[in-house]
Formats: structure tokens, sequence, C-alpha cells
């Protein structure tokens, strides 16, 4: 079987969501280990919810995690377009086709009609299900009410029995009919429903293989109801874990950063995000906590992905990313800080502050804290440095004096500037710190003064 594999974002958020990231890593790592197809389907045909800008987003935010699709809606492919608003004639063309086959009808019940539906349904405490009034209008007449009326195209649920699927992962799972509703397939509209165009699409698109979160289980009776009516092949359906707050509710952006763009503006690394993702469902063989995507991509299978993950902890994907910092060599981690600030730092500076920084810093953000100083003078001092005004300025004049400026011998200057002015050398090393950068915790401060210069410094020490 050709592996072909997709993911199916809905442009209705601010970013790529986390949730969707997970998805798409494993269908990602699925499409390489088999030399399959890795496909991005947009997913915008629930027109009232689109948010501006967000396909692009989504798209960009893909690119910069390195989950590199084969074929999308920006980069096209033998089954485009792969925008569903792009593929409109098509679904119609189906729904009208199960019309047809008597497995889907036209319904013409008003906004109105349903909402009072509902009400009764309520009061009577009955499922929220359409009650099929259209289903009872005979084919000929629902045919030639359609030329004058508003209308919908409803699925036919079976009135009795079971639906049942195969999960790869959950095994079989089945579905009283009697609780599926005879889902709107095409909208008044025009547009399709997802679950019209996820079918179709799937099959048109050749794809193998169906992963994608456990929230979509549901979903998946009518769909395969669909797969049948249609007497198309099932594709295989892997329903992986969600990602789960601490309180084991699904992710949700109260509880923790959703979008993308946040793990990218706070200086996460992609590599240590997907890391982080791959652990959600799936332990390494070795019980390593630490691995390269080829890595996961050699020793995973979705037989071993488990139907419930541990819940998302950000302090972990932190402790993960500083692991991955520190793995870094000095010219990547430079290059990264460089990206990541995105205006323009002196390069020499940065270079030289890479070793003194990646031990201290768990994401990129952590560095200009850190290191602003470096950069420009401070403003404002953690700590009241008029006591030791005098101090201070004899300080500079004796680091004036250094013929050989480096760390080493700015050290041992200062110890025994301190040593003759009777202060302590952890006393005046704060004290001279805070003059420098402003801030009790910075680099090493030796090598921080080197990196600085001598007139930098000794201006510094004048100058509080
Ligand atoms: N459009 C759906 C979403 O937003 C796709 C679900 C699926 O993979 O079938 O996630």
């Amino acid at each position: 079987m050709k592996v072909r594999v997709r993911i199916a974002p809905s442009p209705t958020g601010e970013d790529l969501h986390i949730g969707n990231v997970y998805t798409a890593l494993l269908n990602y790592v699925f499409a390489k280990k088999h030399n399959g197809k890795f496909i991005v389907r947009i997913e915008d045909t629930d027109r009232t919810r689109l948010v501006e800008g967000s396909e692009e987003r989504i798209l960009k935010s893909l690119r910069w995690l390195n989950l590199i699709y084969d074929e999308g809606p920006d980069i096209g492919g033998p089954f485009a377009p792969y925008r569903q608003s792009e593929r409109l004639p098509l679904y119609r063309k189906y729904a009208e086709e199960l019309v047809e086959k008597g497995n889907a009808y036209y319904c013409f019940c008003t906004a109105e009609r349903l909402i009072e539906m509902r009400r009764t349904q309520k009061t009577k405490r009955e499922l929220p299900l359409y009650d099929r009034l259209c289903r009872k209008i005979k084919p000929g007449d629902g045919k030639s009410r359609k030329e004058k009326e508003k209308y919908v195209i409803r699925l036919k649920i079976p009135e009795k029995g079971t639906t049942a699927f195969h999960d790869l992962i959950r095994g079989d799972i089945s579905f009283e009919n009697n609780l599926l509703d005879d889902q709107v397939l095409l909208k008044s509209d025009g547009f399709p429903t997802y679950h019209l165009a996820v079918v179709v699409d799937d099959h048109l698109m050749e794809i193998s293989h169906v992963i994608r979160a456990e929230d979509w289980i549901s979903s998946t009776p009518k769909h395969v109801l669909l797969f049948r009516y249609f007497g198309w092949q099932l594709p295989v359906f892997v329903h992986g874990p969600l990602l789960r707050n601490p309180d084991k509710s699904k992710l949700s952006k109260r509880e923790n950063p959703v979008w993308v763009s946040w793990y990218k503006e706070e200086g996460f690394l992609p590599e240590a995000i997907l890391n982080y993702l791959a652990l959600m469902g799936w332990s390494h063989p070795e019980e390593k906590d630490i691995f390269s995507l080829e890595e996961f991509t050699d020793k995973f299978t979705l037989e071993d992905l488990k139907a419930v993950g541990p819940a998302f902890d950000l302090t972990k994907l932190e402790w993960l990313n500083g692991e991955y910092i520190r793995k870094l060599d000095e010219s990547e981690l430079k290059s990264r800080i460089l990206n990541f600030y995105d205006r323009e730092l002196p390069q020499n500076i940065v270079g030289k502050s890479v070793p003194l920084v990646r031990e201290r810093i768990k994401k990129l953000s952590d560095y200009m804290p850190l290191c602003q100083f470096l950069f420009e003078r401070p403003e404002k001092y953690e700590m009241d440095l008029k006591p030791y005004d005098d101090l201070l300025k004899s300080a500079g004049d004796r680091l004036k004096k250094i013929t050989k400026w480096n760390a080493s011998e700015i050290g041992e200057t200062m110890v025994q500037f301190a040593e003759e002015k009777k202060i302590k050398n952890s006393g005046f090393f704060m004290v001279l710190r805070v003059a420098v950068s402003g801030r009790k915790i910075t680099p090493p401060l030796n090598e921080s003064l080197e990196i600085l210069g001598k007139k930098e410094v000794f201006y510094r020490c004048q100058n509080f």
C-alpha cells in the first residue's frame, strides 16, 4: 500500500495549534518511515469561523518546525487544489450522487423550525438530533422543491443497527446508529460540511491512513457510512492521544499556550518541541528522553502509540529546550540567537557571549535579559550604588591600568583591589556587577568585562 497521509487544519485560529503540531508530527514521521507522502489540506469550508491570515501562519509554522510537506495549497501537487474552498463543485457533485442513490436527501427545514425543534427536545430531554421530517419527502418532490426553496443535503443514517470501524490503536469501535444525527453534508450556501469534504478529499487524494486526534472519533461513524455509500475503500483510522492539561482536560488556551507563534516567540527550538511532543503518546524503547527526529522516525511505529498521553507540561518542555540549547555548537547557537532577535545585534559580541550563557538559558528569550548590558548601557540599577561612588571610581582607575585586557587579568586585579580596600570579594564584585550591568545576575563577571572592553568598563565605573 502506498502511504499517503495528511493533516487537514482549519484556518480558524491565530496560528497552528500545538495539538495540530502533534498530529502533524505523527503524520510526517509515519510518511517518512514508509517513503510515503505527507500532505497539507486546508479545510476552510466553515466560512463563519475563518480567520484572516490564519492559513499563511499555519503553513509558515509548519515550515518553521521543519515538518516539510510534499503536497499542499501553496506548493500544489498531483491532487490540487488543496484548499477545500477551491473544490466546491466536487462536493456538490458527490452530495447529489448520494441523493440519487437514496443515501442522502434534501431538507427544507427553516432555521426557525430547527430552533423550535431543539427547544422542544431540550424540554423533553431528548437527544438534539434532527427529527428527520424531510426524510419523508418523496424523491421526486424533493427534486422539484429544491429548484425554488432553500435546502441542505442530509445524510441518511440507518435507522437501526450499529456502525463500526477499526482503529489501529484502539481496536474495534462501534456506534449505535440511533444516536447518530442525519448530518448536513451540503449547506444552503453551497459549501460542504467538514464531514462530506473530509471523506471526498481523503478518497480523491488517496489518503491511506487517517491519523488524527481522539476528539474526531465520534465523527468517524458518519465518515465510515459515507465511504460505504460511495463504495470507496476505507482508509486506516488512527486516533492518537489528545494533548491534555495537567487536570486531564483538553489542552486549552486558558491553561497552556496553544499557538505555535507563542512557542516561537519564547525561543523554543523547533527540534525540542518535536522531541517533546514525540514523548506525548510514545516512549523510546531505551527510555530515552532526548532523541532526534531521524531517530524517532526510525524507532516509531503507529501500533506503539498509546491511546492516552501524559499531561502537556511546559516545565518539562523548557527543561528539554535547555538541553537542546546546550547541545548546539557555539556558532549554531550564535546564529539562532541572531535570528531570534531579528534586529541588528553586533555579531562579535553575541559570539563572545555564547559560551558564557549556554549553560544558563533554557529558551532563546532568556538571552537578552542576561546580556542586554553587553549591547547597551544600563538605565536602571538593581541596587543603590551611591554609597560606593568612590570605590567604583577607584576600581575604574585600577582597571584602566590593566595592559592585557582579559578575564583572568581583570579577575586578579579586582581581587587584589578588594583586598587592598579591605572589603569582601563577594560584596565588591556585586557592586561592580551592578555598576556595569544594572543587574545582580549576569553571566560570569570577568568574562563579561572582557567583552565590554576596557574603555566601556571604565566609563560605566565612572558614570552610573
Ligand atoms: N479540519 C479538521 C481539523 O480542523 C480535520 C480533522 C481531520 O483530520 O479529519 O482538525
